[in-house]
C-alpha cells in the first residue's frame, strides 16, 4: 500500500478522448484513426455510459472536477450537439469547481466560427488549436489537412469569438527547417497573442509512416545539435516575448498555464474516459489506482454496449494499484519536465523513501555538473539540464 495517508487528496480532473481524425498524420502515434463515417452517435452513447460507470466507481469521492479536457484525435470533428450532451452528462454526474477549466482541442479545418461560438456558449473556456506550422511548405510536409490560410482564419475567428484562454500547438525541428524560418513562424504565432503556446519537436515514433520513410532513406531527420539549437531558440524567443516556459514544451502568459496538464505533471488525480484513456486516482485510504481503457475505439464501444459489469474485472472498470516504484517513476518523469520540478516531500510520501537517498550517486553527479538544482523541497533542472532532460531522467529513474 502506498503511504500517502493523511495527505490532502490532489485535485480531480477528467480527460475525455475522442479518437477520430479527418486524416491520419504520418508522424502521429496517438490513439486516433480516420474513419468514414465517424460513428459519432455510437461513440457518444459509449462515453455517456462510461461516465456513469466511473461516477458509480467513485461514488464516495466528494471532489468536484477542477478541469475537463476533451482531447484526441480531433474533438472539433464532433457536432456541437454531441459535445454539449457530453458536457451536460458530466455536469449532471459531478460538481464542477466554480472556475473549472474546460478545454477543447480543435483543428483549423473543423473549427468554424459558428462552432466556436457554440463551444463558448456551452461553457468551454479554453481552446487548443492544432495549427502545427505557420508555413505552407511545412504544413504540406506534415500532411496536415488544413492550409496556412485556414490556420490563420481559425486563429482570427477564435480571437473574434473572445475565448478567455487559447493555445496554439506548433511542431518544429522538421527536416531542413532553418533557425530564421522558425523565428519567423514563432514571431507570427506570438503576434496572434495566444495565452499559451505548445511547441513540440517532431519525433519519429516507431511504426509511423514518417519513421518508415526515414528508415528507408526518404529524408534525413534534423541532427540532435540542430534540434537543441532550435529548442534553445524557442525558449529564448518566447521568454523574451513574455511566455513563461513552465514545462519543456509549454509556454504561458502569467496565470495562463494549462491547469489540466499541470495536474498531470504534479501527480494529481484524473479520470480517463473514452478509448485509450487512462485514469489515476487516490482513494480515501491513500491508495493510488490506475485504469487503462482499450486503445481500439471499436473494441471500446463494443465493451460499452454490454450489460453494466457486476465485477471490477470488466476491462473498463478494472483498476489496479500503482506500486510505489511506479508512482515514484511517474512523478519523476512528469515532474522534472516542469519548471517547478519534482516535489521531494511528495516523492517520499508516495514511495516511502527519499529520492536523495535512493539516488544519491546520480543526484550528486548531476548537481556537481550543474544539470539539476535543489530549491527548498524541490528538485529542478537548470537551464543547462533542460536540453538534456531525457538523458537526465534516464539516470534518475
Ligand atoms: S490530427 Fe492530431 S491526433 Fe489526428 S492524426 Fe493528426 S496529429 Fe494525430
Amino acid at each position: 500500500m502506498l503511504t500517502h495517508m493523511g495527505l490532502r487528496p490532489p485535485p480531480l480532473t477528467l480527460y475525455l478522448h475522442i479518437p477520430y481524425c479527418l486524416h491520419k498524420c504520418p508522424y502521429c502515434d496517438f490513439a486516433s484513426s480516420a474513419v468514414t463515417p465517424i460513428p459519432e452517435q455510437r461513440y457518444l452513447t459509449a462515453l455517456q455510459r462510461e461516465l456513469q460507470w466511473r461516477r458509480q466507481q467513485l461514488a464516495d469521492d466528494p471532489r468536484p472536477l477542477a478541469t475537463i479536457f476533451l482531447g484526441g484525435g480531433t474533438p472539433s470533428l464532433f457536432s456541437s450537439a454531441t459535445i454539449e450532451t457530453t458536457l451536460a452528462t458530466i455536469s449532471r454526474l459531478w460538481p464542477l469547481e466554480n472556475d473549472c477549466e474546460i478545454t477543447l482541442e480543435a483543428n483549423p479545418e473543423s473549427a468554424s466560427p459558428q462552432k466556436m461560438r457554440e463551444w463558448q456558449q456551452m461553457g468551454i473556456n479554453r481552446l487548443s488549436l492544432g495549427i502545427q506550422a505557420l508555413d505552407a511548405e511545412r504544413l504540406h510536409f506534415l500532411e496536415r489537412p488544413h492550409t496556412l490560410e485556414q490556420a490563420r482564419q481559425a486563429i482570427a475567428h477564435l480571437k473574434q469569438t473572445g475565448f478567455a484562454r487559447f493555445n496554439l500547438d506548433l511542431i518544429y525541428a522538421t527536416p531542413g527547417q532553418t533557425a530564421a524560418a522558425w523565428e519567423k513562424e514563432l514571431t507570427e504565432a506570438m503576434a496572434w497573442e495566444p495565452h499559451h503556446l505548445s511547441c513540440y519537436q517532431l519525433t519519429l515514433e516507431p511504426g509511423t509512416p514518417f519513421f518508415q520513410r526515414q528508415q528507408g532513406g526518404a529524408w534525413q531527420p534534423m541532427t540532435e545539435e540542430d534540434e537543441s539549437r532550435l529548442f534553445q531558440q524557442t525558449r529564448q524567443q518566447l521568454t523574451a516575448g513574455g511566455w513563461q516556459p513552465y514545462e519543456t514544451s509549454n509556454f504561458a502568459k502569467p496565470g495562463h498555464h494549462c491547469r489540466h496538464n499541470c495536474n498531470y505533471w504534479s501527480f494529481g488525480d484524473y479520470l480517463g474516459v473514452g478509448a485509450a484513456a487512462h485514469g489515476k486516482w487516490t482513494d480515501d485510504l491513500g491508495r493510488i489506482w490506475r485504469s487503462e481503457n482499450p486503445a481500439s475505439a471499436t473494441h471500446y464501444m463494443t465493451l460499452m454496449e454490454k450489460e453494466p459489469p457486476d465485477d471490477t474485472q470488466h476491462p473498463i472498470l478494472h483498476h489496479r494499484l500503482i506500486t510505489p516504484t511506479e508512482a515514484g517513476r511517474e512523478l519523476l518523469l512528469m515532474g522534472l519536465r516542469q519548471q517547478a520540478g519534482v516535489d521531494l516531500t511528495l516523492y517520499q510520501q508516495i514511495t516511502g523513501e527519499s529520492l536523495e537517498q535512493c539516488r544519491a550517486i546520480p543526484i550528486a553527479h548531476l548537481l556537481e555538473a550543474g544539470f539539476i538544482q535543489r530549491t527548498e523541497q524541490r528538485l529542478t533542472l537548470t537551464e543547462q539540464g533542460i536540453i538534456l532532460t531525457d538523458a537526465i531522467l534516464s539516470r534518475l529513474i
